[in-house]
């Protein structure tokens, strides 16, 4: 099969890739070149533009600037320290789920009053070090870790700012390994069996009750959900206050979904209209913790074509990058579109080949019989929209150092994450000291 020419290899033509484009041929995301960046770093590594999630983060702010909701950048999404201070400068906070994500926050200069501390494992450390940092809210999850933090707090002489996430029992009709907000899921408390809880923590001398949090899912291509979820959340925070419970405030988590493919989704201000609407008459504070939206189609993973490679009945595209570099295909089934970086000639014809990796495991593989140009060994081509739960996701399996990240500003770039080398990853591992033969050796000439 050969088909002249196929969408999945352009650009798309949506605002969120305005700082992608093709000058004399070769790809550029703001004024770089992509070539000169594998130039100089070698393939594959994540390229991030600042212009990107700046113009990102404006449209999100400005959707919710009327009704003053704080934004909480999930920053699991994506944890670089200079992505970070990107968020940081432009006023942002951060949804954490975990202290290790609490200490890249700060350190990236993202102060403790502005971190929210979400998560459905929070260890007895854990709350203590949210607890000692002064985290502005921590979202409790479970009676036992209510009653866990509580102690806690107790024994500081302070009282931890909560709010209890409850799982409205929504459907956020996104695929079911990113759903969170539906009875079963291991998150949050069901809204039906809430209520006692809410009133334990409101008696608590270490907790000081503050909020309502939800949180129903990933990548929702509908905002209905969120109308179906906020309203329960809302009726549930009314009901609250009829008991003499004053909250002040209502946290309604994250998930917008972002156009990977073709899906029809909506934007930050239906996202924020359904909260206005919810939300109306109120008198609550209101914050949101988006993460892929803010960040996913602000970075690009660069790879190679290591070999073309044909089988007896399909052709394979092997590249440098693998499920460890980028595991959303692999871990969901997800769908990233993949473009060369050399522009190809109007008119190429294009054929299926499979896209994979290198890495020694059957479902390393990106793309199945995907209408590509035709490309050979060493060319490079960029798998938008891999921004979020990209870099932060990745690993090191099959000892391949992580991958190095890349920040553009216009036509500056730096490495923002250097590739370890090799020689780094085997000194961080000492050697059990009775297979250390090297010691043994020296202990053996001090003993003579
Ligand atoms: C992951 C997560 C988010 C962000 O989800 P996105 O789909 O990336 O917007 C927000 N809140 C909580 C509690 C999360 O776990």
């Amino acid at each position: 099969m050969k088909i002249a020419s196929d969408a999945s290899v352009q650009i798309p033509e949506n605002d969120a890739f305005a700082a992608l484009s093709y000058k004399n041929d070769t790809l550029c995301f703001e004024g770089i070149a992509i070539e000169k960046i594998a130039e100089e770093v070698g393939t594959p590594f994540y390229v991030y533009s600042q212009l990107a999630i700046e113009a990102t983060y404006g449209r999100c702010a400005a959707a919710f600037a009327s009704i003053k909701a704080g934004i909480f950048y999930a920053m699991k999404a994506n944890h670089n320290q200079s992505v970070l201070r990107i968020f940081a400068r432009n006023g942002a906070g951060v949804d954490i789920v975990s202290i290790g994500e609490a200490l890249r926050a700060i350190a990236a200069g993202i102060p403790a009053e502005r971190i929210i501390f979400s998560g459905a494992g929070k260890t007895a450390d854990e709350l203590a070090q949210a607890v000692d940092l002064g985290l502005y809210q921590i979202n409790v999850e479970s009676s036992n870790e209510l009653e866990l933090l509580n102690q806690i707090a107790i024994s500081r002489g302070k009282k931890a700012p909560v709010a209890i996430r409850i799982n409205p029992d929504v459907d956020a009709k996104t695929m079911s390994k990113t759903t969170t907000g539906k009875k079963g899921n291991k998150f949050g408390i069901d809204i039906d069996v809430a209520l006692p809880v809410y009133k334990r923590a409101y008696s608590l001398p270490g907790i000081n009750l503050v909020g309502v949090a939800v949180h129903i899912g990933s990548q929702l291509t509908s905002v209905e959900p969120f109308r179906l979820a906020y309203a329960k959340t809302v009726d549930f925070l009314k009901m609250l206050r009829s008991q003499g419970m004053s909250i002040p405030r209502l946290d309604l988590g994250g998930g917008l979904g972002i156009w990977y493919r073709d899906e029809q989704v909506e934007d930050f201000s239906a996202w924020a209209d359904v909260v206005a609407e919810a939300t109306q008459g109120l008198g609550v504070e209101i914050s949101i913790a988006p993460g892929r939206a803010l960040i996913a189609h602000a970075g690009i993973l660069v790879s190679s074509v290591v070999h073309v490679k044909q089988g007896s009945d399909r052709r394979f595209l092997v590249l440098d990058a693998g499920m460890n570099d980028l595991a959303r295909p692999s871990l969901y089934g997800a769908y990233h579109h993949i473009i060369p970086v050399d522009k190809p000639a109007s008119g190429a014809p294009y054929a299926p080949v499979d896209i994979v990796g290198p890495v020694c495991e059957s479902t390393d593989a990106f793309a199945l019989a995907r209408p590509m140009p035709e490309l050979k060994d060493g060319d490079l081509v960029a798998f938008l929209s891999a921004g979020a739960y990209g870099a932060s996701m990745s690993s090191a399996y099959n000892s391949r150092p992580l991958v190095p990240e890349v920040l553009i500003d216009n036509d500056r770039y730096a490495v923002v994450r250097p590739r370890p080398t090799v020689q780094s990853m085997i000194d961080a591992e000492p050697q059990a000291y009775w297979l250390d033969e090297d010691a043994d050796a020296s202990r053996l000439a001090e003993a003579v």
